[in-house]
């Protein structure tokens, strides 16, 4: 996965992993997981085969540019491979009792991808091809809490109609990729679980902690997941060269503890993350901790560092009137 070049100066680097394995080769209590790549067949649980084979086609290929955002390098088919199965990974032995939790620590990322299409840096879905996958191990319902900066486009036409996915995202909003509006709410028998939370530039962790236990956690709680996986993106931090949130580590442990909550409740503590953005190294060392110390149980009583929730409220508001059918608010 450190193979993966998109290029000099494409802000998805393979500095932001190498930074982040450096920073965990010596920390005590991690079982350390060996990835494997996902098959084609776990692949196209979300992806159409045309679409495993276009990227497929790029192996070995010097440049292939998809899109300006998107381009593969030799090695990048084999990274996307590892990046999802490597969440595979975590959820096996999380199902065969050998750890309680994981974190992916994997590139390229997977949210913007969609079902036959590459994206916003993204070539296969991880988050997505690790829920349609537990749904092949017997898991019925799995929530997955994106907290990423930008809406994970991908993982919500994947699932918009499934009833047994809910699609949480919290993102700044209008932004890239330009969905993610509050009215998107899933379709048919999905109708309701697709939870949008389109933030305006700025907000801190006040507000994201606030939205989690006003509206984040009471619906994953009716809903009743089994099993509870998260895209972790790092670029809300206020810290971040790409976006305009203002999430300190504190912001991340509080979202963190939220997501192990629920799991804890319903799931049987069965909690996996993946990494999905963050541009600054710093950010990503320091969230990745609070995530991991979550994950942990470690109690955290750091109080909010940024954000005064005025904006807030009209936002609720409009994520509850769009929800009012389908839970209690
Ligand atoms: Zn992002």
């Amino acid at each position: 996965m450190l193979a993966h070049d998109p290029g000099r100066g494409h802000p998805e680097r393979p500095d932001r992993l190498r930074v982040l394995l450096d920073h965990l080769e010596d920390a005590a209590g991690l079982v350390r997981l060996r990835p494997r790549p996902a098959t084609e067949d776990e692949l196209a649980l979300v992806h159409t085969r045309a679409h495993v084979e276009r990227v497929a086609s790029t192996a070995g290929q010097p440049r292939v540019v998809f899109d300006p955002d998107t381009i593969a390098s030799p090695d990048s088919y084999e990274a996307a491979r590892l990046a999802a199965g490597s969440l595979l990974v975590g959820c096996e032995a999380i199902l065969a009792d050998e750890v309680r939790s994981a974190f992916a620590l994997v590139r390229p990322p997977g949210h913007h991808a969609e079902r036959e299409r590459v994206m916003g840096f993204c070539f296969f879905n991880n988050v997505a091809v690790a829920a349609a996958f537990l749904g092949t191990r017997g898991i019925r319902r799995v929530a997955i809490v994106d907290w990423d900066v930008h809406h994970g486009n991908g993982t919500q036409h994947i699932f918009e109609t499934d009833p047994d996915v809910l699609y949480v995202s919290t993102h700044q909003y209008p932004y890239y990729p330009g969905t993610g509006a509050a009215e998107e709410v899933g379709r048919g028998a999905g109708a309701g679980r697709t939870l949008n939370l389109p933030f305006p530039a700025g907000f801190g962790d006040a507000e994201y902690v606030q939205a989690f236990h006003e509206i984040v956690l009471p619906v994953c709680r009716q809903f009743v997941p089994e099993f509870v996986l998260v895209s972790a993106g790092f670029d809300c931090d206020q810290r971040d060269p790409l976006a305009a949130m203002a999430v300190t580590p504190a912001g991340f442990a509080a979202m963190a503890r939220a997501c192990t909550e629920i799991a804890r409740e319903s799931a049987g503590g069965r909690i996996a993350a993946v990494l999905e953005g963050g541009y600054d190294l710093g950010a990503l060392v320091d969230g990745v901790d609070a995530v991991l110390a979550a994950m942990r149980g470690t109690p955290d009583a750091s109080p909010p560092v940024t954000g005064k929730g005025r904006k807030l409220e009209g936002v609720l508001a409009r994520v509850r009137s769009a929800h009012e059918p389908y839970w209690r608010l």
